[in-house]
């Protein structure tokens, strides 16, 4: 079904063009020409380019670049100063992931602001377009890593001390690309100059492509954590050994995988265990380690907490059976966040005072969003995904879709940009937009 469009301007075409301009420019970065799919892994060269695209693309547009202490980009439009309105996203991606998840929410941004520009529109406030560094945690394996690293959701020297698959620690990482790491951690200055941040990111999922919008205005994240399974055995000859003297890791951990799906329904959560780590990973030997990292989510927190702890236990009696060693850590766990009602309305009613009809939906998703919004109030916009496939080469938005976004977002930053930035809270809301918490 053809989307409504009612909120377009007459500028449209030519927004569809600097769209497919600055998206274009991307297009090639850190991209697998023969999947198709993207690695953009934080501090590595392909970031490096990315965050020099980024820089020349706010200096382009006047805006003035700072890097905060834990490596995150800012684009200032006005002197950077407290309680400003701010947007944005991340640039990097999964290993093999798709194009949209989170550079679409930075070009929006860019592109957002060119449209206020060209309307005259003088803020009465400053607005920062920031690009999160490492949001997947697809290199060092904590994700959101920039946004905790600022709200001190993550210690500082635990995150230093995060390897990479070679073994390389963020610090090393992080000095390699020319960053001192020596200051990151929270970093309240940064923080007290977010006002508001409202965040546009492609849907990961099915909601808009089910319905007849193009955009839509996010609720709430559902509760979400990672736990590092590792099953310590015993190396030895595929050939030579016994079924009976081995103690092979694959076994409880495959019991686990199957576990992880059982429970998961049970409790109506999702689970998967998509990185598996195998020493020596040979084919005609007997595993002496397998490390595995579980991502699990669900709408209700203590039923994905119940999940866990019941499929730990599986664990332990399957490694006890198999003679394996078993440690689970957790090495991330995100609470439910139900984004700030009061902000969230405020996006709905000025998209609507511009004939936008926007949706409101949940998302099983992870975002930089989420993270800040146990000390500032966010907001997110998503975008129509027609298939919902994020992750992924496929993950796709119709040219026409992104391009309402940038519009959506051009409209609700206007109102926080003009309007005065406290709200007063809808019935039953949360307190306004503008209060810290
Ligand atoms: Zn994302």
């Amino acid at each position: 079904m053809a989307p409504a469009r009612s909120g377009a301007t007459a500028d449209r075409p030519l927004l569809r063009a600097s769209f497919d301009g600055v998206w274009s420019d991307l297009e090639g970065v850190g991209r697998d020409p023969r999947s198709g799919g993207y690695d953009r892994f934080s501090w590595t060269g392909v970031d490096l380019g990315l965050r020099e695209w980024f820089a020349a693309e706010a200096t382009r547009r006047g805006l003035e670049v700072e890097v905060d202490r834990n490596g995150n980009q800012w684009a200032w439009w006005g002197a950077p100063a407290d309680g400003a309105v701010v947007t944005g996203s991340h640039l990097d991606s999964v290993p093999g992931g798709g194009a949209f998840d989170g550079p679409l929410g930075v070009v929006s941004a860019l592109l957002a602001v060119d449209a206020l520009k060209a309307a005259g529109v003088v803020p009465e406030r400053p607005l920062a377009v920031v690009n999160f560094v490492e949001e997947e945690g697809a290199r060092f394996g904590l994700a959101c890593l920039g946004s905790r690293l600022m709200t001190g959701a993550v210690d500082s020297s635990h995150a230093l001390s995060l390897t990479d698959d070679d073994g390389t620690t963020l610090a090393d990482a992080m000095s390699a690309a020319g960053h001192a790491p020596e200051h990151v951690g929270l970093d309240e200055t940064a923080l007290a100059r977010i006002g508001v941040f409202v965040e546009l990111h492609v849907e990961q999922g099915r909601h808009l492509a089910l319905g007849d919008e193009s955009v839509g205005v996010a609720s709430s994240i559902h509760p979400h954590g990672r736990w590092h399974f590792c099953f310590e055995g015993e190396g030895n000859h595929a050939g030579t050994t016994r079924l009976d003297d081995r103690h092979d890791p694959m076994l409880p951990f495959a019991e686990v995988v199957g576990a992880a799906r059982r429970l998961a329904v049970e409790a109506q959560a999702v689970t998967t265990f998509g990185r598996v780590r195998v020493d020596p990973n040979g084919t005609n030997a007997i595993p002496s380690r397998v490390d595995a990292w579980l991502d699990a989510r669900g709408a209700d927190q203590g039923g994905v907490v119940r999940l866990v702890d019941d499929l730990q236990r599986i664990a332990e009696e399957a490694a006890a059976g198999h003679g394996v060693g078993l440690t689970v850590t957790r090495d991330s766990f995100t609470p439910v966040v139900d984004f700030d009602a009061s902000l969230s309305d405020r996006l709905r009613s000025s998209l609507g005072a511009a004939s936008i009809s926007a949706p409101t939906l949940p998302t099983a998703a992870g975002h930089d969003a989420g993270i800040l919004a146990s000390r500032v109030p966010t907001a997110m916009l998503f975008v129509r995904n027609p298939t919902g496939i994020s992750h992924s080469p496929v993950e796709h938005a119709e040219t026409d879709d992104c391009v309402d976004g940038v519009e959506a977002l051009t409209v609700v930053l206007r109102d926080l940009l003009v309007a005065p930035l406290e709200v007063v809270p809808a019935a039953g809301g949360q307190p306004g937009a503008g209060a810290r918490r």
